[in-house]
């Protein structure tokens, strides 16, 4: 493993720093803290814009669709300068279903859907999980009937995130019912302004909205079912692979996490210095030991995948990592800045910026973004260390009849 980056890859990120410098504005930082990186808010709009003039929006995906081809080090580059400089993230539409629908789509699907996603016209809410249906994704009802040329959609999904902002939903339905559960799934898109599609609100503790959205006889064209029918749990477990790579990221924390160290270096509390105490200069201490170290893992999957490997065991390591780190980052440095620090940011008297009391309460979504942490745990299991896949048999109490 090579442990610094080559003069191509330094000139890159400079490159990256130095655009970000004239448009990471303090006010495109502060719209991501209040939309919770949804990335719809005028500033963030603006940002996406100029992303895309520089053709830095698509810069993974391969020529042949109009993007850049940038290898995986040079993406893991550019997402890191992103994140460190507190700005909004690509939208899951362009890092995972296009990359998907690239791979499963249809020449005429291809030719369709990826340019529209290009301009930024189209914006995917994901619709997997169900209230029953979340981990154990093949258990969806939602189903989808095959009628004189047009599928009618019905049932409910849960937690479809950015239904209320997009403009089509990229969901998974039952279409073959007499199949065995994961080969009767179909991955079908589901445009959000058709007539039976009803979106309602749900508020989450970080101050997002995610929504519930219902099917009611939704009528969408035959076309817009994607791949093969009855392969939509494996096209979704794809998607899903694509998403988890952005999430070992640990640059949003790191970012927040120096704030506070400027803060311990300063501040004072009862007459005594914080950087004087032990306990603070220990834990920070270790801290910063164990983000250096989620920073290896990322980049060792980064350098796999540049490799031409699938390390799918190191990102799942990659994502527990991270997802609990930001958890303990955050749960202790809220500790270190006390009440002042849980002050919403729009308070000038908040240490911190405001930005930990704020990643404090996104930070458990890391853990089950993408996947939950305990499924990856099995994933490292069998993939990583040979152990037999997880039994889908429920547990059964000892003493009682399965
Ligand atoms: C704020 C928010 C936003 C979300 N956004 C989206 C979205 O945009 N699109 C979307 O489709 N979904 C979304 N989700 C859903 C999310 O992906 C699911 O919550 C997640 O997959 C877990 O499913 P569940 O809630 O049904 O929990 P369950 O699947 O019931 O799991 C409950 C617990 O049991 C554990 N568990 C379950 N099965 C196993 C097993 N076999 N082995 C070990 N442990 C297991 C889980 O890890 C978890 O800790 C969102 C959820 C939230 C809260």
């Amino acid at each position: 493993m090579q442990y610094d980056f080559t003069a191509e890859q330094i000139a890159w990120r400079d490159e990256v720093r130095a655009f970000l410098k004239d448009n990471a504005t303090e006010a495109l930082i502060m719209e991501t803290l209040e939309i919770g990186n949804e990335g719809k808010g005028p500033e963030s709009t603006k940002f996406m814009a100029a992303l895309q003039k520089k053709g830095w929006w698509s810069l993974a995906w391969p020529k042949e669709f109009g993007g850049m081809d940038r290898d995986p080090m040079d993406t893991w580059i550019f997402v890191d300068e992103l994140e460190k400089a507190g700005v909004p993230m690509m939208p899951l539409t362009v890092t995972s279903v296009a990359p998907t629908i690239m791979r499963i789509g249809t020449e005429e699907q291809k030719a369709y859907w990826i340019p529209k996603i290009a301009k930024g016209d189209i914006d995917f809410a994901l619709g997997y999980s169900e209230a029953e249906a979340g981990t154990d994704l093949a258990a969806a009802t939602s189903k989808a009937e095959l009628k004189d040329g047009k599928w009618i959609v019905n049932g409910q999904k849960m937690w479809t995130t950015m239904a209320h902002m997009g403009t089509h939903v990229w969901t998974i339905v039952r279409t073959e019912p007499d199949e065995p559960k994961h080969k009767g799934l179909s991955m079908i898109i589901v445009p959000l302004d058709a007539p039976g599609v009803t979106v309602t609100p749900i508020m989450v503790w970080p101050g997002l909205r995610t929504n519930a959205v219902f099917f009611d006889n939704v009528e969408v064209p035959e076309a817009y079912q994607m791949g093969q029918r009855g392969m939509g749990f494996y096209y979704a477990a794809m998607a899903l692979n694509f998403e988890r790579l952005s999430l070992g990221s640990i640059a949003m924390a790191h970012r927040s996490f120096k704030l506070v160290v400027e803060v311990v270096k300063e501040a004072t509390f009862d007459g005594q210095a914080l950087k004087d105490d032990p306990w603070i200069r220990e834990r920070v201490g270790r801290i910063q030991m164990e983000i250096d170290a989620a920073r290896l893992m990322t980049l060792e999957t980064a350098w796999a995948l540049q490799g031409g490997g699938m390390p799918i065991a190191e990102s799942s390591m990659s994502k527990i990592y991270a997802s609990e780190l930001t958890q303990n980052i955050t749960d202790l440095c809220t500790q270190i800045l006390g009440m002042s620090g849980q002050l919403h940011f729009s308070d000038k008297s908040t240490l911190g910026q405001g930005w930990m009391q704020w990643l404090y309460r996104l930070a458990p979504m890391f853990a089950f973004g993408g996947g939950t942490n305990e499924v990856q745990r099995d994933i490292i299991g069998f993939m990583g260390l040979g152990l037999p896949k997880p039994s889908s048999k429920k547990l059964v109490k000892p003493g009682t009849k399965s």
